[in-house]
C-alpha cells in the first residue's frame, strides 16, 4: 500500500451554522489557535441555516492569520467555474496564499433544481466538473495573455479575461468516491477528499489505485496527488469502534491510514471545542511522530511540493532539489502560478528560472550562497523599476528583495529611520509624513529603496535636500562571500562610499539607514502643459528659469512631440504658502504658452502615492534609454536636443533638476561623483541604434551619466558614469569587496585585474 511521502496535515472541518454568534467563525480562529492548518467548510447553497461557504471563507480569512481554508467541497452546479476562479484567486489573494480549492460534481439535485442549478446525471456531473477544471485553471493562467475561450458541453468561455494571478498554486482537491471521478482526479486534480464515514474498509485502498492508474495513464506521478480524508469519532476510555475509543487507538489508526493508504491531509469533523483541543493536544503531535519514525525507518522519500508538471518546466542549471530549506516556501518556479507576476519587471520581461523570495537578512545569505553555487545569471531585484531590466534574466536566478520591506523609525531627535530594500517610496514617504518629514526620492512612488539608494536618488526635494544618497548614514550589506557587514563613514568606510552611486556591484544592501529631512508637509505640486513647437527656446528657456530659481524649486520638462509639440513641466515648490508657491511657478509659467494647468497644494506623502493601483509588473522586451548629466541648457545643446526629438527617435525626452543641494556635495565624497551639474536628461527610443544617432547630436554637450535611467552596459557607458578617479577607486575595491565578480549583471565596473586585461 503506498505512502505518497506528503507532509502530514490537519485541518478542521466545521459546520457553518448561521445561528449567531457565529460560531463558525469562533471555531476557524480556534483551529488556528490550537496549531491546525486547515479549516474548511461544508458548502450547501440551498441550506438557509448555513451560512454561503464563499462569505464565510473570506470573513474567517480576515479574521484568521495563519491557518489555510478550503471549501469541503465547494457545489459546482451552483457556482459558475470561471467566477469560481476568480473568486479563488481573490480570496487567495487577500489572504495571503491561504486558499484551496475543495470541489464536488454535486449531489442533493432537488435542491440544486430548486435554486435554480442544472439537474445532471451522475456521468453529465463529471463531465461537467471536468470540464470545470479547465475552465479554473485558465483563468488563473494569467502567463497566457490570449483571452480565454474554452468550448464545452456545460461550460463554455468565449473570449473571458485571465487573472488575477493568485498568491500562490492552489490546489483542486475533489470531493469523490465512484470510479468515473476517481479517473477525473488522476488526470486532472491536486487531491482527493472524500468521507471516511460513506467509505467502506479497503475503499481507500481501491480509490488510490484507480488514481493512480489514472494519473500514470496521463504521464502524472501519483505522489502529485494528495489524499486528503475526512474523519469523525470520539475519545472515549474503551474503543468501540474505529475511531472510537481512546487517544492511543486514534493515533495508530490513523497511523496506519497515513502509511498505508496514503492519506497527507486528516480533516476532523467536529464542532466540539474540547475534541479539537484534545485531537491538536494528544494525536496530531503523535501521529506526525509515529509517521516521521516509519517513514525514517523505510526511507521514504519526502513528496515534493510541487507537481510533475510544474517539476518538467524547470530550467538546466539550476539545482533545484537544492534550494534552502528556508527559501523553499516562498521560491518561485516557471511552473508556479504566482510565476507570472514575478517574471518581469515594470521595463523588462523576463523568464528566470528561480526567483527567491528571503523574507530576513539570514535567508538572503541562504539565497546568495546558493545562488552563487549555480551556473546561470544572478539579478537583484528590489521593486524591479529598474531601467537596465536587470532585475530579471532569462534562465537564471532572481534574488527578490520584496519581503524585506520594514521601515522602521530609529530615533526621532535624529530623525534617523531603517528601511529595507523592498520597501516602496510611496511606503517611505507616508510613514515619513505624520512627524513632518520627508526624504528625497525620486518622482515615482513605486521605484524600490534598493535599487534607487544604491544609485543616486534624483526626486522632487533634490535641489533643496540633494540627492537620497546623500541622506544616507549607514547601510547593511550581504557580500559576495556571504558575510554581513555594516558599513558607515566610521566602518567600512570605503565601502560605503562605494555603495552611494555603485552600490549594486558590491552586494546586497539590506538595511539603509537615512537622516531624513525635518519640516517637509505640504508642497506645492504643479503640472503644466505648454507649447513647445519652439522646443530649442521652450527647453532653454525653462533651464535657464529653474537654473534662476531657488532651492525650494525642483522641476521636470518632458517634450512630447506630436501635430504640436508639447511640453509637460511638473514641478514640486517646497513650500505651504499658497503666494510663494505662485510666485516661484509664475516665471515657469512664462516660459512657453500654457495650454493647461493644475497646481495643488497638497503634503509631499501624496505627489509620492502616484503608484495607487499599479497592477503587477509586466514590462515587455529590452528598452532602449540614453541617460547624461547637463550643466547648463545652453542653446547648443537645445537646438541639438531639438533635432535629436525631431528625429523620431526618441519618444521621451526629459530633463530634471538636479544642481543646488546636489552640487553642495564634494565629488570625492560619494561614488556619483558629477556633482556640477544642473540637470539630469533621459531619452527613451524604440530602436536602440536609432536612438544612438540621435544621442550623437547631443553627446557633444553633456557629460557624466546617471546609472538609473540608462540601460546601455558596456564600458564606455561606466566610463561615462564614473570619472577616471572615481572608477579606479571603484574597481580597486571591487577586487576587494567582490574579486570573483558575482555582482556583475548591472553595469558591472569589473574588478581591477579584470579591467586591466
Ligand atoms: C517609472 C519610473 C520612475 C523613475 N523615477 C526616478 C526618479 O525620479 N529619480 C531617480 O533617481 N530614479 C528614478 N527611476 C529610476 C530608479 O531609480 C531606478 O530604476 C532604480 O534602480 C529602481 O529601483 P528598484 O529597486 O525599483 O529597481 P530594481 O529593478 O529592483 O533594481 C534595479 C537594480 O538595482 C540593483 N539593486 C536593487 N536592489 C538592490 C540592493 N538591495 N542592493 C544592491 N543592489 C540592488 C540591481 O542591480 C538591480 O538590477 C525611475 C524608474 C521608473 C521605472
Amino acid at each position: 500500500m503506498p505512502d505518497y511521502g506528503h507532509q502530514l496535515e490537519f485541518g478542521t472541518f466545521v459546520t457553518p451554522v448561521n445561528d449567531p454568534p457565529p460560531a463558525a467563525v469562533g471555531l476557524a480562529q480556534l483551529s488556528e489557535q490550537l496549531g491546525f492548518d486547515l479549516v474548511s467548510f461544508q458548502d450547501h447553497p440551498y441550506q438557509p441555516s448555513f451560512f454561503d461557504t464563499w462569505t464565510l471563507m473570506s470573513f474567517v480569512a480576515a479574521r484568521t492569520e495563519r491557518i489555510q481554508i478550503s471549501a469541503n467541497v465547494l457545489n459546482l452546479p451552483l457556482r459558475l467555474p470561471a467566477v469560481t476562479a476568480r473568486a479563488a484567486a481573490s480570496l487567495d489573494l487577500l489572504s495571503g496564499g491561504r486558499f484551496a480549492l475543495g470541489l464536488g460534481a454535486g449531489g442533493f439535485w432537488d435542491a440544486i433544481e430548486a435554486m435554480g442549478g442544472p439537474r445532471r446525471t451522475p456521468g453529465q456531473a463529471v463531465d461537467a466538473l471536468s470540464e470545470a477544471i479547465e475552465v479554473i485553471r485558465g483563468i488563473w493562467d494569467v502567463s497566457d495573455r490570449a483571452p480565454l475561450r474554452i468550448p464545452g458541453t456545460y461550460y463554455s468561455v468565449n473570449g473571458a479575461k485571465r487573472g488575477p494571478a493568485a498568491a500562490h498554486d492552489i490546489p483542486i482537491w475533489l470531493g469523490a468516491y465512484k470510479p468515473r471521478m476517481l479517473r477525473l482526479i488522476g488526470r486532472k486534480a491536486d487531491g482527493w477528499l472524500p468521507s471516511l464515514g460513506y467509505m467502506q474498509p479497503g475503499d481507500l485502498g481501491r480509490g488510490n489505485a484507480a488514481i493512480d492508474e489514472s494519473a500514470i495513464a496521463a504521464g502524472r506521478e501519483p505522489r502529485d496527488i494528495r489524499r486528503l480524508l475526512n474523519i469523525g469519532g470520539r475519545f472515549s476510555a474503551v474503543s468501540a469502534g474505529a475511531l472510537d475509543g481512546p487517544v492511543s487507538q486514534w493515533v495508530e489508526e490513523l497511523t496506519v491510514m497515513a502509511l498505508e493508504d496514503g492519506v497527507g491531509t486528516f480533516f476532523l469533523a467536529s464542532d466540539a471545542p474540547a475534541v479539537m483541543e484534545q485531537f491538536a493536544a494528544e494525536v496530531m503531535p503523535a501521529v506526525r511522530e509515529a509517521v516521521a519514525g516509519a517513514r525514517a525507518t523505510n526511507g521514504t522519500p519526502s513528496a515534493d511540493a510541487r507537481s510533475s508538471g510544474s517539476r518538467a518546466k524547470r530550467l538546466d542549471g539550476i539545482d533545484y532539489e537544492s534550494v534552502p530549506a528556508s527559501l523553499a516556501a516562498t521560491a518561485v518556479e516557471p511552473g508556479d502560478a504566482g510565476y507570472a507576476s514575478v517574471r518581469s519587471t515594470y521595463m523588462r520581461g523576463g523568464s528566470p528560472g528561480l526567483v527567491l523570495q528571503p523574507r530576513t537578512v539570514a535567508e538572503v545569505v541562504d539565497a546568495l550562497v546558493f545562488a552563487r553555487e549555480q551556473s546561470v545569471p544572478l539579478s537583484l531585484r528590489s521593486a524591479g523599476h529598474g531601467f537596465s531590466g536587470r532585475s530579471t534574466n532569462d534562465g537564471g536566478i532572481v534574488i527578490s528583495l520584496a519581503k524585506l520591506n520594514a521601515i522602521e523609525i530609529l530615533d526621532v531627535s535624529t530623525r534617523r529611520v531603517r528601511v529595507e530594500p523592498g520597501a516602496l517610496w510611496s511606503a517611505v514617504a507616508a510613514v515619513l509624513a505624520p512627524h513632518g518629514w520627508a526624504l528625497s526620492s525620486g518622482d515615482y512612488g513605486g521605484v524600490g529603496v534598493g535599487g534607487l539608494a544604491t544609485a543616486g536618488g534624483i526626486g522632487w526635494l533634490a535641489r533643496e535636500h540633494g540627492l537620497t544618497i546623500d541622506h544616507l548614514r549607514a547601510v547593511d550589506i550581504v557580500l559576495a562571500d556571504g558575510s554581513v557587514v555594516h558599513a558607515s563613514d566610521d566602518e567600512n568606510a570605503d565601502l560605503f562610499w562605494a555603495v552611494r552611486g555603485a552600490g549594486a556591484n558590491f552586494g546586497i544592501v539590506v538595511s539603509f539607514e537615512f537622516e531624513v529631512d525635518d519640516q517637509v508637509g505640504d508642497v506645492g505640486f504643479a503640472q503644466f502643459i505648454q507649447d513647445a513647437t519652439d522646443t530649442a527656446a521652450v527647453l532653454e528657456k525653462w533651464g535657464a528659469t529653474v537654473e534662476a530659481s531657488p532651492r525650494d524649486v525642483t522641476s521636470s520638462v518632458m517634450i512630447q512631440p506630436g501635430a504640436q509639440t508639447l511640453a509637460r513641466v511638473n514641478t514640486v515648490v517646497d513650500s505651504d504658502d499658497t503666494d510663494s508657491i505662485i510666485e516661484r511657478l509664475q516665471p515657469l509659467a512664462d516660459v512657453a504658452p500654457l495650454l493647461d494647468q493644475s497646481v495643488q497644494l497638497m503634503p509631499y506623502a501624496e505627489v509620492m502615492a502616484n503608484d495607487r493601483g499599479a497592477g503587477p509588473q509586466r514590462g515587455q522586451g529590452e528598452p532602449h534609454a540614453r541617460s547624461a548629466l547637463v550643466e547648463h541648457i545652453t542653446p547648443e545643446f537645445a537646438a541639438a536636443s531639438a533635432r535629436a526629438i525631431a528625429s523620431g527617435a526618441i519618444y521621451w525626452f526629459q530633463l530634471r533638476s538636479v544642481g543646488g543641494a546636489v552640487s553642495d556635495v564634494d565629488p570625492d565624497a560619494t561614488a556619483y561623483a558629477h556633482r556640477s551639474a544642473n540637470f539630469s536628461l533621459v531619452a527613451i527610443g524604440a530602436d536602440d541604434d536609432r536612438l544612438n544617432e540621435a544621442w550623437t547630436e547631443l553627446s557633444g554637450h553633456v557629460s557624466g551619466m546617471y546609472l538609473s535611467f540608462e540601460t546601455g552596459l558596456h564600458e564606455g557607458r561606466i566610463e561615462d558614469a564614473f570619472p577616471p578617479k572615481t572608477l579606479a577607486r571603484l574597481r580597486e575595491l571591487k577586487t576587494v569587496y567582490d574579486p570573483q565578480n558575482l555582482f556583475r549583471d548591472n553595469f558591472n565596473i569589473g574588478a581591477l585585474e579584470a579591467s586591466a586585461g
